[in-house]
């Protein structure tokens, strides 16, 4: 296979690749170092986008998916955290909207969270910022993970690998473990070399069930089910 062309590259961070031509690529660049040199600039522009929420209001609203328990927090422009299960991520709880200002300004989200948790379909959103996440080397982490994709998986020190190089593992899994947008940057994804889940913040029985969903998931597609593409722009 020909290496991605800058094209490609921007298509794979700003996700607007179909899954099939996005697995196709990753199991190409995965272990290409040309490659990932020409992600590499621009994951680091992305790291470095600036976005003002000062200005704006930071909405949230609590849903459930089956037991467990959500909250979504968003501006207007961007999705800024998901909060799984009970525990309180900000001290400050922002405006409490309904469920249609979600649909208002992130229209198919929720419905597609849902869905994901059923069958292992993508989440639908139109852009998320990991407002959350402070220093640089964190934001370069996420977006790194943010490339992995649907139903594949990667070990943590792989993706210390891209991010600079294996002496990094450590630093790589406590940016992780400050992921403010699990499944959207999809953190469940980077397991333990030899195939052990590894952390989740929201338990590793969780990570383990969306892990085979997904899995699930591109089985279906392989045999033959509409390739439903990432979705965002919609
Ligand atoms: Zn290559």
């Amino acid at each position: 296979m020909e290496h991605l062309t800058i094209e490609q590259a921007r298509a794979l961070i700003n996700r607007t690749l179909p899954i099939s031509a996005e697995l196709e690529l990753f199991e190409h660049w995965r272990n290409c170092k040309i490659c990932r040199g020409i992600l590499k600039p621009i994951v680091v522009e992305k790291a470095q986008e600036k976005y003002e929420i000062s200005q704006s209001v930071i909405f949230w609203y609590p849903f459930y998916v089956g037991d467990l328990q959500f909250r979504v927090y968003f501006t207007t422009k961007y999705i800024v955290a998901v909060g799984i299960g009970k525990r309180m991520i900000f001290n400050t709880e922002f405006v409490q909207v309904g469920w249609e200002e979600v649909e208002r300004f992130h229209r198919g989200f929720l419905d597609s969270f849902v869905k994901y948790f059923i069958s292992g379909s993508p989440v639908i959103y139109k852009d998320i910022f990991p407002f959350f996440t402070s220093t640089f080397f964190s934001k370069t982490v996420l977006y790194w993970t943010y490339l992995i994709p649907h139903g594949r998986t990667v070990s943590y020190g792989e993706l210390a690998e891209w991010v600079g190089g294996r002496r990094y593992s450590r630093a790589v899994g406590q940016a992780l473990a400050r992921n403010k947008l699990p499944i959207l940057i999809p953190r469940h994804r980077v397991i333990q070399a030899g195939g052990k889940p590894g952390n989740f913040t929201a338990g590793v029985e969780l990570k383990v069930k969306l892990l085979k969903l997904e899995k699930k998931y591109l089985a279906e597609l392989k045999m033959g089910k509409n390739d439903p593409g990432n979705s965002q722009t919609y």
